[in-house]
Parts: structure tokens; C-alpha cells; sequence
């Protein structure tokens, strides 16, 4: 896959005199996988299968709820957090996932405090902590790293270079909130204003 990217790149850059602003990017569709070390932080695409014993594949896709409830973070959003969180060390940037996984109870007992918070307006309360029937949390594909006890600048370092991993921040009131909602190296979707 290495040798056929090379190639690939080779090719358009003998043509480039012809389509000089596409010839940088790569067709999405045509990567099958993308490994990422979780030593390094590097993230390679490459053919499904093929993946160095110290990397793991990150997927080529968003990662969605499963069919049913997981105990913990979806395995691969997992990875692709570790690998970003090597990358950011590289970079000199600190991560630390203060809040991953929750319970369904966990998560409903937190919504009905924040309920409490804003004397029963559900509304405004579903702004910053989403009821349990509609979290990714329990889902196990939302993670809020660096809340309440690490540095800002850490989440600002992800915000930035999450897609490359397939990370993305999800609402514009919580820069510690981040979901799997791209395929690694494709762009984040633009920031919804909050949770709803
Ligand atoms: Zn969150």
C-alpha cells in the first residue's frame, strides 16, 4: 500500500500542470484502513490487515452507536484516542480523559442533578449534560478529556488535530467533549452550537 500511495503521488505529480489545487488530496474512498501507533502518534493508511504489530487499525469510517449497550469506550474509538494522545505528548500536550464511558444510570443520575441545576427546564439543561436515552456517553463513543483537572490547551491541541485521527469537538459550549465522528484524516463536521 505504501508503494502504490507512492506511486499514486508520483502520478499526480506528473500531472499536476493539469489539476494543480486536487492533486494533494486522496480519495477517501479509495483508503481502505488507517493504522495508528500508539507509541508515536503516527497514523498511516494502509490495506486492512496489514497493520504493524505495534499499530492498530483506526477505521475508515465514523464510529456509530453499536446494537447493543457496551461496559466501556467502543475498542477502536479507544484506540484512536491513544494514538492522538501519543501525538499530542509528541507535541508536548498533555491528555487525559476525565470523563469516558458512563452507565446509563450514571448518566441518568447526572441529567436529573443538571435538571435540578436549571429548576426543572429541561431544555436548558439538556444543553450541557443530555438525557441517557440521548448521550453518547453510555454509548461508549464520547469522551471529555481534560475537564476539571488538566490543561485547556490540551483539548485546544486536539480540537485542532483530532480529525487526523478521526476525533472530532462536537459542541461549541464544551471544548472537552469529543466523539469518533469522522474517518481518521477526513475533516470534522462544523461545531453544533450545543447538545440538544
Ligand atoms: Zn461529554
Amino acid at each position: 500500500m505504501k508503494l502504490r500511495l507512492v506511486a499514486i503521488c508520483g502520478l499526480l505529480f506528473a500531472t499536476s500542470s493539469v489539476v494543480p489545487a486536487a492533486a494533494t488530496t486522496v480519495d477517501p474512498s479509495t483508503i481502505i484502513d488507517y493504522c495508528g501507533n500508539s507509541q508515536t502518534g503516527v497514523v498511516q493508511p494502509l490495506t486492512s490487515g496489514m497493520c504493524l504489530p505495534n499499530e492498530y487499525s483506526l477505521g475508515n469510517a465514523p464510529i456509530s452507536r453499536g446494537d447493543s449497550r457496551p461496559r466501556a469506550l467502543i475498542p477502536q474509538f479507544n484506540r484512536r484516542y491513544l494514538v492522538a494522545k501519543a501525538a499530542a505528548r509528541k507535541a508536548g500536550y498533555s491528555l487525559r480523559i476525565t470523563s469516558g464511558y458512563r452507565s446509563y444510570a450514571k448518566q441518568n443520575y447526572l441529567w436529573n442533578r443538571e435538571v435540578q441545576k436549571f429548576n426543572g427546564n429541561k431544555k436548558l439543561a439538556s444543553r450541557w449534560v443530555l438525557p441517557p436515552s440521548k448521550s453518547n456517553h453510555p454509548w461508549g463513543i464520547a469522551i471529555d478529556v481534560n475537564y476539571g483537572n488538566g490543561s485547556r490547551s490540551g483539548a485546544k491541541w486536539l480540537e485542532k488535530n483530532g480529525y487526523k485521527f478521526g476525533l472530532c469537538r462536537r459542541y461549541k459550549n464544551e471544548w472537552w467533549h469529543f466523539e469518533p465522528l469522522v474517518a481518521p484524516g477526513t475533516h470534522c463536521p462544523a461545531m453544533e452550537k450545543y447538545a440538544s
